[in-house]
């Protein structure tokens, strides 16, 4: 019998490793991008016409290729940048699998000019379908220029298979964005059908991320910085406030080539956890540096998937980098001026009305709770009227803030609106079904869920008073015994400096017995081994479900624990102390279990209620 087993000829070998690398013109947009990045040039112009169908260019000031290598990059393992099989554990470069230009000369018409620097002149290669029509030498200025036209132009079922050319064209911005977001010391532009899309100065990484996404990212972003030993992780992130609907902004790059990582990406989201409405995402420009041994790229060319050896501590590092940016920015709140802001800026009211919103940082007095649920025998004639009348109060109207109409805030009305506290206490707040408080702004009605306001209270307040060890506690008249399992006794115990940091006083008795001498003042009313026990439950529920770190885990359990449920009767001193320690909090819209807080209903919304 004959032998069957053909060796399949070069050309066909590499339009079937093309179908692989190259799957859409936004495939031969990165590759090409990345040579040019790996050619060290320091200015990159990328053209495309009807959504790198009919051309994609790429232009570079890069180290260029001497006349043989430019024969030579075109052929399939063809590369410069590892040449052993250990290189592969120590790669630097974007490219490294010698492919990607075969795959692309083996669908489309491509010139290659390209010209080193220490040479005299430079050369021009024609080459179609893997069959290279021309070579010549040329004079023009250092670097490469690579022009790929009608891809895809001899195998019509991948031409046939495209999208549309805007879904293309998206997919075209969106390497271009990975790309360029990586390597802000590098000039980049990008001109689509003869139209300029982009033009990318070389700057900050905040610059360019405002070069992509628009310059009101100025104000939008948090800077990120974490190094240790093993891992640094550098970037931005946005501040909650700016949370989208959708998962755009989310980039994560590791030694600078853009992956998607599910796990890492969880890590932030469970930073921002408390901050964010459930329905939205966190936005993220970050590069994790690691050692390249301790990572694997070494996969498949068009997946973003990249293995970490120890992808636990990464975790971990990048967590922390996050909640550290975000406790920084929320530990500063009181004015956040753009820092390139002209000194003599305009301040008027329309101006400021279109800054971000944020809300003066307000001390408050750990030891008042004015929502502790009275139990029988206790002071039960102590009324509002009894606790200290005199607070700070919001520097200003916080409702102004909520006046969508900036043509209403005008100077006259800011001196004529009175402060929140020396309204007559009859008429400012409403109660409806003693959960919710109604009351109005500028723009229209204002309604505040009270339990998730007051949990969103207690929440920061804890988490203050576990990282300044000031929780208030109240002694306990007559010390309860709290005895639980083995498993519990330990876990109480390794939560016990922060349990004491809230203002409880608990003495271990023996293995599984624990005394309860004081409980923190916001509990009166509860018992305390209740207390305790649900503090556990929800303890270790937060704890598997949600991985949060301890004070976070604590903060929201006890907060929830001990917020005024709904139906509590609210007088109307309560509500406006409510209301306005509501919105002196870092985060006043969202509780820790990501529900929005409040609603507004606008003027414009209560007038279409009436046609
Ligand atoms: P890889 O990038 O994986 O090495 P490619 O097929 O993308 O493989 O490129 C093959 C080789 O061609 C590269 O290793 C490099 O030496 C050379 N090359 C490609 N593009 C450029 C460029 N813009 N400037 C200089 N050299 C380039
Ligand atoms: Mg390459």
């Amino acid at each position: 019998m004959l032998d069957i087993i053909k060796l399949l000829p070069d050309s066909v070998a590499n339009q079937i490793a093309a179908g692989e690398v190259i799957q859409r013109p936004a495939s031969a947009v990165k590759e090409l991008m990345e040579n040019a990045l790996d050619a060290g040039a320091t200015q990159i112009d990328l053209v495309v016409k009807d959504a790198g169908k009919a051309l994609i260019m790429v232009v570079d000031n890069g180290c260029g290729m001497s006349e043989t290598d430019a024969r030579l990059c075109f052929e399939r393992h063809a590369t410069s940048k590892i040449s052993k099989a250990e290189d592969l554990f120590s790669i630097k470069t974007m490219g490294f699998r010698g492919e990607a230009l075969a795959s692309i000369a083996a669908i489309a018409q491509v010139e290659l000019k390209t010209h080193r620097p220490e040479d005299e002149v430079g050369t021009r290669i024609v080459i179609e379908g893997s069959v290279v029509k021309e070579q010549t030498l040329i004079p023009m200025a250092a670097g490469t220029t690579f022009t790929v036209k009608n891809l895809f132009f001899n195998v019509p079922a991948r031409r046939n298979f495209l999208k549309s050319a805007q879904a293309e064209m998206r997919h075209i911005v969106e390497e271009f964005t990975r790309v360029t977001l990586m390597n802000p010391e590098i000039g980049f532009s990008l001109v689509s059908d003869g139209k300029e899309l982009y033009h990318l100065y070389p700057g900050s990484l905040k610059q360019r991320v405002m070069g992509l996404f628009g310059s009101n990212y100025e104000s939008k972003l948090l800077p990120v910085n974490q190094e240790t030993e093993r891992v640094r992780i550098s970037g931005f992130i946005v501040k909650a406030e700016y949370a989208k609907k959708t998962r755009g902004e989310q980039y994560f790059f590791v030694n600078k080539r853009f992956i998607k990582h599910a796990y890492l990406h969880h890590a932030i989201e469970n930073a921002f956890m408390e901050m964010i409405p459930k329905d939205s995402f966190p936005g993220y420009f970050l590069n994790i540096e690691v050692d390249p041994a301790d990572i694997d790229i070494n996969i498949h060319p068009t997946k973003t998937e990249v293995n970490f050896l120890d992808v636990k501590l990464v975790y971990a590092i990048l967590h922390a980098a996050v909640r550290k940016a975000i406790g920084q920015h929320n530990l500063s709140p009181m004015i956040d001026f753009d820092e390139t802001a002209d000194l003599n800026s305009d301040f008027s009211a329309a101006s400021m009305a279109s800054r971000p919103v944020v809300f003066p940082d307000i001390p408050i007095d750990p030891n008042y709770n004015p929502f502790g649920q009275k139990t029988v025998g206790q002071n039960d004639s102590r009324t509002w009227n009894d606790f200290p009348q005199h607070r700070e109060k919001p520097s200003g109207d916080w409702r102004l803030l909520y006046g969508e109409r900036s043509d209403l805030i005008n100077k006259d009305e800011c001196e004529s609106t009175e402060p929140v506290a020396e309204q007559p206490a009859n008429s400012q707040y409403l109660q409806v079904n003693q959960s919710f408080i109604l009351t109005t702004v500028k723009s229209g009605l204002l309604l505040i869920d009270q339990h998730l306001a007051h949990t969103r209270i207690l929440f920061e307040k804890y988490l203050k008073e576990m990282e300044n060890h000031s929780g208030a506690s109240q002694q306990e008249l007559f010390p309860q015994a709290f005895t639980l399992n083995a498993n519990d006794a330990s876990l109480l115990k390794e939560l016990l400096p922060e349990l004491e940091n809230l203002g409880f006083v608990l003495d271990q008795a023996n293995p599984t017995t624990f005394m309860i001498n004081g409980t923190p003042s916001d509990s009166a009313g509860h018992d305390a081994v209740e207390l305790l026990e649900r503090i556990l439950e929800h303890y270790k529920l937060n704890r598997t479900d949600l991985q949060l770190d301890r004070k976070l885990n604590l903060a929201k359990t006890l907060s929830a624990q001990l917020a005024i449920k709904p139906v509590t009767k609210l007088s109307e001193m309560e509500m406006q102390h409510l209301v306005d320690q509501l919105f002196a909090c870092n985060v006043a819209e969202i509780a820790p279990n990501g529900k929005k807080i409040y609603v507004i209903v606008t003027i414009e919304e209560l007038l279409t209620k009436f046609n």
